[in-house]
């Protein structure tokens, strides 16, 4: 994003590292994730962690390159919390003030880039943009349509990657969500 939403995004949350969407600005797709993790607050960009690696491996299976797409995350700072045991700060899911605090800068940046789809991972971006009655069990791999000022736009929910990791049964499921993908994209981008 430029400069000036950046330095916006800088001023509302003086107090935090932030993680700025990275990637092509002209692309078609837009993945939205969760938050950063503690690589993504390292590194200083979305999905460079272990969710990130099996994003990766998404990508590869839709033969698209990170470099062809736009990922950014709903909350633009690492959620943490202290570890009972390590008394370390841990990753903890955005509390809904803090959803609802970075949404009007998450549609911002969705009307910037206006891709053609929009690949939600996981709950938090699918309820932060169509309400807390969706849920990614129903309607994970169907076609949403997301309706923003009056313009519409594609939407693709997928489960996080990060899921895949703690629930092998998901694995199917998400190769066959995947393959729907591609056909979209196939059928709809080229
Ligand atoms: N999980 C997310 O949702 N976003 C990241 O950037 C990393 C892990």
């Amino acid at each position: 994003m430029n400069k000036e939403f950046v330095e916006r995004l800088k001023k509302h949350f003086p107090d935090k590292k932030l993680v700025f969407g990275d990637g092509e600005k002209s692309t078609k797709i837009l993945l939205i994730g969760e938050a950063p993790g503690e690589q993504e607050a390292k590194q200083g960009k979305p999905f460079v962690g272990k969710a990130g690696k099996n994003l990766d491996e998404f990508i590869s299976i839709l033969k698209l390159q990170r470099k062809d797409l736009y990922i950014t995350n709903v909350v633009k700072f690492r959620p943490t919390k202290l570890s009972v045991k390590t008394g370390k700060p841990i990753n903890r899911p955005p509390k809904k003030d803090e959803i609802s605090s970075f949404k009007p800068y998450l549609i911002e940046e969705i009307e910037t880039i206006k891709p053609k789809v929009i690949v939600t991972l996981g709950n938090t971006p699918l309820k932060a943009l169509l309400g807390d009655k969706v849920n990614i069990g129903q309607c994970h791999g169907e076609i949403q349509t997301l309706d923003l000022n009056g313009i519409e736009f594609d939407l693709m929910p997928l489960y996080h990657p990060a899921a895949i990791i703690y629930n092998q049964s998901l694995k199917e499921i998400y190769a066959n969500d995947l393959e729907r993908l591609r056909t979209f994209l196939e059928e709809n981008l080229i």
